[in-house]
């Protein structure tokens, strides 16, 4: 560090210069990250030093995360819950309410949702000394990596069908006396597939599991479509949703949410905080945004269900033309586009992805198995750059 500091002059001359190497999000088809509404942004500023980890001290964002939380629930049917079909490995009946917390993003929620599920079997004596596992979809989230490495649980993967859905067939083969629980992905990451979610949780519910649903990317994308698939709490059997705020959320980074069905979840995430103005804290993290609180409070409640209705559209729209352009030039897409995800089949995806981006200034990323070009349409791409990009690739791919 220099000894004596610099103006702010020299300082933000600098920061500009290192902003010109970020992209802006100018050919980005790649990130499931869009520009922040100006809203977000705003709300973002005002509420900057308040730290969630303490709530006694930021009682206001506090009461902004709890209200997101409820929105949250809302929008994903923790309301019209039958609370008499759902029985918890616990042993406990689940309460009409929905409760949760707002994390970083799809990766602490994941972590947390395991970790609960973890807490609670163990707390109900179903612990049989043996290693417990938790059963997911081959397509799960890399995130699911660290959880398999942090938490001293064994990961099982279960295979795919021909349409990038987990197989339940496979999972229910996965499942023995140490399986705690089960994870259905709503909107994979690679192929915007949406798991068959009602079959998860009926083997879910013969087998008194635990069904965590990752919804990071489709939470704010399925309930604006329009036949969109049971996913949520409506499902009985839905124990635990993933929800990412800082994605088609339209939110500023970093704002994840964790939804429970049931108060028993959050409690088994609790441990003492002898010196803070509260007892307990449920969060992975300690020191928290709550300027993520009120910024995503802030579009939520700007957007309403109509504002993200519209942006679902756009971005539904844009994937319509690309996949339609893509086929006149005979590119294919795996499947047919669920949400604003395409994977498309073209010659040698690694090559194209990096003279893509090498000639043209693309960023475009590859699924895993099988490759292909995996291209998420977000609210910052056009229909002009659409069509540019099918040019481009166009010129790409003849030379193979
Ligand atoms: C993006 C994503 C995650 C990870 O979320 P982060 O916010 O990057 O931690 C997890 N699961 C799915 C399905 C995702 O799309």
């Amino acid at each position: 560090m220099n000894e004596q500091g610099l103006s702010e002059n020299e300082i933000f001359s600098y920061l500009e210069n290192v902003k010109s190497e970020d992209t802006d999000y100018y050919k980005v088809l790649s990130s499931m990250c869009t520009h922040p509404h100006k809203i977000a942004v705003e709300a973002h500023r005002l509420f900057i030093e308040a730290n969630l980890g303490d709530l006694g001290l930021f009682a206001g964002a506090h009461r902004l995360e709890r209200e997101v939380v409820g929105m949250l629930g809302e929008l994903l049917h923790a309301q019209s819950v039958d609370t008499q079909s759902v029985k918890i490995p616990s042993g406990e009946s689940c309460e009409n309410t929905v409760c949760g917390y707002l994390t970083t993003g799809g990766t602490e929620s994941n972590i947390q949702a395991v970790r609960g599920m973890k807490n609670l079997v163990e707390a109900g004596g179903k612990n049989s000394g043996e290693i417990p596992n938790i059963v997911i979809p081959e397509s799960a989230h890399f995130s699911f990596d660290k959880v398999a490495n942090m938490m001293g649980i064994e990961v099982k993967r279960a295979l795919l069908d021909s349409e990038f859905k987990v197989d339940t067939a496979s999972v229910e083969s996965l499942i023995d006396a140490n399986t705690i629980g089960l994870v259905g992905i709503a909107g994979n990451t690679e192929f915007g597939q949406i798991d068959p979610i009602e079959e998860l949780a009926k083997l879910a519910l013969d087998n008194e599991l635990f069904l965590h649903i990752d919804a990071a990317f489709g939470g704010f994308v399925i309930p604006f479509l329009e036949n969109p698939q049971p996913f949520d709490f409506k499902v009985p059997g839905v124990t635990s949703i993933a929800i990412d705020p800082h994605k088609m959320g339209l939110s500023t980074i970093p704002s994840g949410a964790l939804l429970f069905r049931s108060p028993s979840f959050l409690d088994s995430l609790k441990v003492n905080t002898p010196y803070l103005t509260t007892k307990a804290q449920f969060t992975l993290t300690g020191t928290r945004s709550g300027a993520s609180a009120a910024a995503t409070y802030a579009v939520m409640k700007h957007l309403g269900r109509e504002g993200y209705r519209k942006n679902v559209q756009y971005c539904m729209q844009l994937t319509s033309k690309l996949v339609e352009e893509a086929r006149k030039l005979g590119f294919e897409p795996l499947i047919e586009p669920v949400m604003n995800v395409v994977a498309l089949r073209v010659p040698s995806p690694d090559l194209v992805r990096e003279r893509l981006l090498r000639k043209f200034g693309w960023n475009v990323s590859i699924t895993r198995n099988p490759r292909s070009l995996r291209l998420v349409l977000m609210p910052h791409n056009t229909p002009q750059d659409v069509g540019e990009f099918l040019q481009d690739l166009e010129k790409v791919t003849a030379e193979f």
